[in-house]
């Protein structure tokens, strides 16, 4: 069992008003097959903690931690971070000219074992994978993400996830712009990757649909940078029918 934790996350981003902190004090505890769901408000900080644990430049973590396992991740550069096991689904290319899908996910898979896997039964799970998300079989020789629609993209996403095996996903509003039959589908893939492969899932959503198909363990109400309640998934369901309202503070 592998442990990813966040203590105390404090992040600022600069503006041209000078520094801004956004994230204002996150603690945040996942464990390999447990799947937490992180909801809120726009605004809120959401997408900021997941470039964080992704290790975007742009934001910098002024106080806190973030380890897997006991490591460091802020001390990981991107790629070290998907060697360690981390999916995060920003931290590839939007498009990459010239490099089939075929070439690129082999490299990458490459990349994060440390070893090429072994041609013959690559060929097969990814054909076995692509098929269960029914993505279409000429995107193996199509250009990474060229073209691809929105929900092209999320298919592709999930494929990764599928194909690289991580010990940790994060994924952000990975259900946004899904019609209802692609939701299913890369709920599905989702969890595959959860059962397959005792994967630990932080889904970031702000709606509470994709929760319809991949159910939470643990359910965070993030607000202002911070985390305002938690509890299971019987708290998204009273999401559904409350909203965030009574965590804002929006006079009566
Ligand atoms: P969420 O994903 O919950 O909608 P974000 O993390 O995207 O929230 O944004 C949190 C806050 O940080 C917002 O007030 C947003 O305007 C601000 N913010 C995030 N990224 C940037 C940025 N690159 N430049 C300026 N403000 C930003
Ligand atoms: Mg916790
Ligand atoms: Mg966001």
């Amino acid at each position: 069992m592998s442990t990813l934790e966040i203590k105390d996350l404090h992040v600022s981003i600069e503006t041209e008003q000078g520094n801004k902190e956004i994230l204002k004090g996150v603690s945040l505890v996942i464990k390999t097959g447990e799947t937490h769901a992180i909801m809120g408000p726009n605004g809120s900080g959401k997408s900021t903690l997941a470039s964080t644990i992704a290790g975007h430049p742009r934001y910098t973590v002024t106080s806190g931690s973030i380890t897997l396992d006991g490591a460091d991740v802020l001390e990981m550069s991107v790629d070290e971070r998907a060697r360690a096991g981390m999916f995060l689904a920003m931290q590839y290319p939007v498009e990459v000219p010239g490099v089939s899908m075929t070439n690129f996910l082999r490299t990458a898979k490459t990349a994060i074992d440390g070893v090429a896997p072994k041609l013959r039964t690559w060929t097969k799970e990814v054909k076995t994978a692509m098929e269960a998300l029914k993505i279409d079989a000429e995107f193996a020789s199509r250009n990474v993400n060229e073209g691809f629609s929105g929900g092209e993209k999320k298919r592709v996403e999930i494929l990764q996830l599928e194909l690289f095996k991580p010990k940790f996903a994060i994924l952000d509003e990975t259900d946004s712009g899904l019609d209802v039959d692609a939701l299913k589908v890369v709920s599905e893939g989702v969890n595959r990757a959860q059962e397959q492969n005792e994967m630990g899932t932080l889904l970031i959503t702000h709606y509470t649909r994709i929760l319809r198909y991949i159910k939470p363990d643990f359910v965070h109400v993030f607000v202002d940078g911070k985390i305002a309640e938690q509890g299971g998934a019987e708290l998204a369901d009273r999401l559904e029918e409350e909203g965030y309202d009574r965590f804002l503070n929006v006079p009566a």
